[in-house]
């Protein structure tokens, strides 16, 4: 199954396809483009070069009535586009009900790793557009908790937090950070459709991290892998509301977490992975003993022989 198609015009059938999609011409041109428009069936960008790229459900049929596919040359022209595959979310997708999910912590050395999954029902969509809800990386933390509050009293939603000392004990038996991932993905996935059940989402939209491909063969050994109505963008916070939702939640059982392990520590832990992060390890090791750490901090990053080092200079 294809979804896109390119061909090769003279400039003049360029200018004719310009004119002939004239009410349906994109505001923005891509660089080196001609014209970008939008038709029901797909998405047409001409190129100063002669190549003009389809993409969408009709782009075969679309490209069909201007010309011929142009052969396949190792050097394209054209910027490479992403190819629209079935994860690739449909064009209406914001104005669908859907679960959305996305995680925090992945980067961060110190802290677990948390999974939200949030339903949006269509109707809701307003309101949360009114709520502020949106990218939570444009949000302090004291925005995230009061929206967060908000969300989790009327949304069906779904949290996992892996806790570092059993993060450890996954990664040492030998799961990477993206099988863990898309675990908890599935799993909060599946348990927010257990909630909203006989109730079926029009889509599911997870924040992409892996290729889709990449994600199913994390899942290929767990049971009730969801597959169906299952769509995957690596900005998920805009293309539907569910998956920002699900991530000022996920960020805002993150950054509770994060005080509470500081807490414990009894010194404030930095973000990331960075020197700061190594020296704030080495404290922990000097304070506590090198023992202590798997509960704070994800010790397969290399802050863990940094921290090592630092403690026993
Ligand atoms: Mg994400």
């Amino acid at each position: 199954m294809s979804n896109y198609a390119v061909i090769q015009v003279s400039i003049s059938v360029i200018e004719q396809m310009k004119h002939h999609y004239n009410a349906y011409l994109a505001p923005k041109v891509p660089p080196g483009g001609v014209f970008s428009a939008k038709i029901a069936s797909c998405t047409i960008t001409a190129y100063k070069s002669g190549k003009v790229l389809f993409q969408g459900t009709g782009a075969v049929q679309e490209a069909a009535r201007w010309g011929q596919q142009a052969p396949a040359t190792a050097k394209s022209t054209v910027p490479k586009k992403k190819a629209v595959t079935i994860y690739t979310p449909p064009d209406e997708i914001g104005a669908m009900s859907a679960i959305g999910s996305d995680e925090v912590g992945t980067g961060d050395y110190f802290g677990p790793m948390i999974v939200a999954a949030a339903y949006v029902e269509k109707t809701q969509l307003p309101l949360l557009k009114e709520l502020g809800v949106r990218d939570s990386k444009t949000l302090t933390d004291e925005q995230i908790a009061a929206l967060a509050k908000q969300l989790i009293s009327f949304l069906p939603y779904s949290l996992l937090t892996l806790h570092n000392e059993k993060y450890n004990e996954l990664q040492g038996k030998g799961l990477n950070q993206g099988e863990l991932k898309a675990r908890m993905h599935n799993q909060a996935i599946n348990k927010v459709l257990e909630r909203l059940q006989p109730h079926k989402p029009e889509a599911i939209v997870i924040d992409q991290f892996v290729q889709p491909d990449t994600y199913y063969k994390y899942l290929a050994k767990q049971k009730n892998v969801q597959r169906e109505n299952v769509y995957f963008s690596t900005k998920g916070e805009s293309v539907h509301l569910a998956v920002a939702a699900a991530s000022i939640i996920a960020r805002y059982a993150f950054v509770k977490q994060f005080a509470e392990l500081s807490k414990q520590a009894g010194f404030i832990l930095p973000k990331g992975a960075g020197a700061q992060v190594d020296a704030a390890a080495a404290k922990i090791i000097k304070k506590y003993g090198e023992g202590c750490l798997k509960t704070y901090a994800k010790l397969h990053f290399a802050n863990t022989e940094k921290a090592k080092q630092l403690a026993n200079k």
